[in-house]
């Protein structure tokens, strides 16, 4: 192998184990720090929480720190697998072999990847859910309904991404040195479609979404919607009991598909003050434009992105680097697309406590406006159920949140309500 090569696969095993090891650490100062104060409550919520839920979380805490590690560190397996011990390069020349070069053979090779992706996961997934969410009490879903989500899951994937997937790989081969411009183009509009359409019709596919039915609670919605200038018929209620005793609300779409969503899971556990409060929440992230400054971000590092993928692609060292031999005759366009996806995440791992930063002051922007247009105490009650009910750590490490917690620790968030 030549000295490009050679850098780049050092770079690659370096960035591996850089990030098992971070991932490690982490995981084990959040372990510690949990079984440590497992035995008491912390003071601030002694009065509204019980030991039995404190240990519970810590339990699940624990419990879900642990997998999350053995996950990463499994993961690690297939990675090496496809790359630098070969299993890309033979899938790829099986396929050269029985189909020919063209863009047939490289949409199979996408698929076919995936699919055995799919498959080395699926037990991961399985675990995740029938031992550990079952232990806990959070799972209410059979087998047969997880069969059934999981084969929907794979034909609707199908439908939507090996047309786009054509369509960029066609890109790639027909456009010129910069087809990337072009395939960001594809995939930003995708994204925009995709906005549309998931709340309107991917997550009906696997959920129930219902327009509130209690007469009273609805008029104090809408008087609210009213107040923060939102569409009147923007709340939909979700059967999210079908599957998970956990508890949630979220924001999704925009335009005209925009729309909050609670869990009936949530609506079940919460005053109608408190139902309140947590809409404002979920107003707050829509009238501070959180959503759109999100988008824009994405379409920003997406280019980035794609601009690194147009360099990358027609450098033998990124192929024969990564333990792909780079075909001379035919295009190797899904070649690259694939390694590029796999070692993306290796980089960005190394950028989440900034996504995770960003995502936070979020949150309490959202929760400052939920002040302004309800009561504070109303969403700190309704905060301290979700929890409770969803057995999240009162004392997570203080490192690990801030490297990785998409929403502040409860600590923080209460008492900047409380200042409020
Ligand atoms: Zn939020």
């Amino acid at each position: 192998m030549d000295t490009a090569s050679l850098s780049f696969t050092a770079l690659f095993c370096a960035l591996l184990v850089l990030g098992l090891v971070v991932r490690t650490v982490l995981a084990s100062r959040q372990m510690r720090h949990v079984a440590r104060h497992r035995g008491a409550v912390p003071t601030a919520f002694s009065n509204t929480i019980s030991i039995e839920a404190h240990q519970k979380a810590a339990d699940y805490t624990l419990t879900k720190t642990r997998y999350g590690l053995l996950e990463s560190t499994i993961d690690a397996a297939p990675l090496l697998g496809w790359t630098l011990l070969g299993g890309l390069d033979w899938l790829n020349q099986v396929l050269l072999e029985a189909m020919g070069g063209g863009l047939l053979q490289q949409l199979a090779l996408l698929a076919a990847f995936v699919l055995i992706g799919g498959l080395i996961t699926l037990p991961l997934s399985w675990y995740a859910t029938f031992r550990i969410e079952e232990r806990f009490g959070f799972n209410k879903m059979t087998l047969s309904l997880w069969l059934a989500d999981l084969f929907k899951g794979a034909l609707v994937g199908a439908l939507i991404g090996l047309p786009i997937a054509a369509l960029v790989l066609w890109l790639m081969g027909a456009a010129g040195p910069t087809w990337w411009l072009w395939a960001w183009g594809v995939w930003m509009a995708f994204n925009l479609l995709a906005l549309v359409l998931y709340p309107t019709v991917i997550a009906p596919l696997f959920n129930k979404f219902e327009p509130l039915s209690d007469e009273d609670l609805k008029a104090r919605v809408n008087a609210l919607m009213q107040r923060c200038g939102f569409a009147a018929k923007g709340l939909f209620v979700m059967d999210g009991s079908k599957r998970s005793a956990h508890a949630n609300a979220y924001f999704t779409g925009f335009g005209a598909a925009k729309r909050v969503v609670f869990f009936d899971t949530l609506l079940k556990q919460l005053s109608p003050e408190e139902i309140d409060a947590v809409l404002a929440h979920e107003l707050g992230h829509y009238k501070r434009r959180h959503i759109l400054k999100r988008i824009v971000l994405m379409f920003a590092l997406s280019l980035a992105g794609f601009a690194l993928l147009g360099w990358v692609s027609s450098q033998a060292w990124f192929y024969s680097g990564l333990g792909v031999t780079p075909s001379m005759d035919t295009p190797n366009d899904a070649l690259a697309l694939l390694l590029f996806m796999m070692v993306v995440p290796l980089f960005t791992y190394f950028l989440s406590p900034l996504m995770a930063q960003l995502s936070r002051k979020h949150e309490f922007e959202a929760d400052a406006y939920a002040v302004e247009y309800t009561n504070g105490r109303d969403l700190a009650s309704a905060l301290l159920k979700l929890y409770k009910d969803n057995a999240s750590t009162l004392t997570p490490d203080p490192l690990y949140a801030r490297f990785y917690y998409s929403h502040p620790p409860a600590s923080e968030r209460l008492s900047r309500l409380q200042a409020a």
